[in-house]
């Protein structure tokens, strides 16, 4: 079992489902030559792809291109299921900054056939978390600098104001699907100037003063 990292919280919380939006930035969509749609496009991760800071992605020997993809983690508080846009914020608990590492090479087959992303994403070491922060600190979570730097050179860097759906929105959503259950995380998408990482590199993201994360990149022997 994997729980959360709460800067201040002491309680434990269980890391549930990780589920994740694609295409949720207009100018990501666009680099990936792809279009934005009217609902959220979701994927899986498993709980067993996270690592914390000072952790390390591992390149796996099925993959030639790893890609970083930096965005704002939700954490579920409360479980609810057909949850109102207007209770949606009552059911989180918190927020982390987090990567969507993707193996792009082999995400790149599966969209050219029709097929689930669930390998391109859901490798070990594929969910790098921050520790979190209580959603009490953050009085707008679509107001929040996201940026990430490979080896101290800015690669990402974007405002959540820049996301085509609200979170309430987003929550509401999700929730016809499938129950939300405390402890669930959910990545809301990345914005442009997703690339590849390579072994040695060192990844440093952060959502502004709130939280950040630094892990390092090496390749499976
Ligand atoms: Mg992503």
């Amino acid at each position: 079992m994997t729980y959360y990292r709460f800067q201040e919280y002491a309680k434990h919380v269980r890391i549930g489902k990780i589920i994740c939006l694609a295409r949720t930035y207009k100018e990501h969509a666009r680099e990936m030559n792809t279009i934005v749609t009217e609902d959220p496009l979701l994927f899986l991760k498993p709980a067993s792809s996270v690592i914390f800071n000072h952790g390390t992605i591992v390149i796996p020997r099925m993959s030639q291109c790893l890609h970083h993809e930096v965005e704002l983690g939700v954490i579920i508080g409360k479980n609810g299921k057909h949850i109102g846009e207007e209770k949606a914020l009552q059911h989180v608990l918190g927020y982390l900054v987090a990567l969507d590492i993707t193996a792009r090479d082999i995400q790149s087959i599966a969209k050219k056939n029709g097929w689930p992303w669930g390998i391109a994403k859901g490798f070990d070491t594929f969910a790098p978390l921050s520790d979190a922060v209580l959603k009490e600190k953050v009085p707008n979570p679509q107001n929040l600098d996201l940026v990430l730097k490979i080896n101290g050179a800015i690669k990402q860097k974007a405002n959540t104001n820049q996301m085509i759906y609200s979170m309430e929105r987003i929550i509401s959503f999700i929730s016809e699907i499938m129950t939300l259950e405390r402890g669930d995380l959910i990545l809301t998408g990345t914005p442009e100037g997703v690339g590849e990482i390579k072994e040695g590199d060192v990844l440093e993201a952060d959502l502004g003063s709130l939280c950040s994360l630094t892990v390092n990149v090496k390749r499976e022997r």
